[in-house]
């Protein structure tokens, strides 16, 4: 079974490590958590992602 860890999508931008948490949001930034496994995606896009991630949230 996989683990349910996910880590904080802009823990490079926010913080100095990784922050693992359980839930679905950062619990020192509040930003999106993401599975910890390895993105798909070039990590040059992860900001890009990122912030497509906040169009979405910012209409909640
Ligand atoms: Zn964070």
């Amino acid at each position: 079974m996989k683990s349910d860890i996910r880590v904080c999508s802009v823990w490079r931008d926010a913080h100095d490590r990784p922050v693992y948490t359980l839930s679905d949001t950062c619990p020192e930034c509040g930003a999106d958590a993401e599975n910890s496994t390895p993105a798909p995606f070039d990590p040059e896009d992860a900001y890009g992602e990122y912030r497509r991630a906040l169009k979405r949230r910012g209409r909640e």
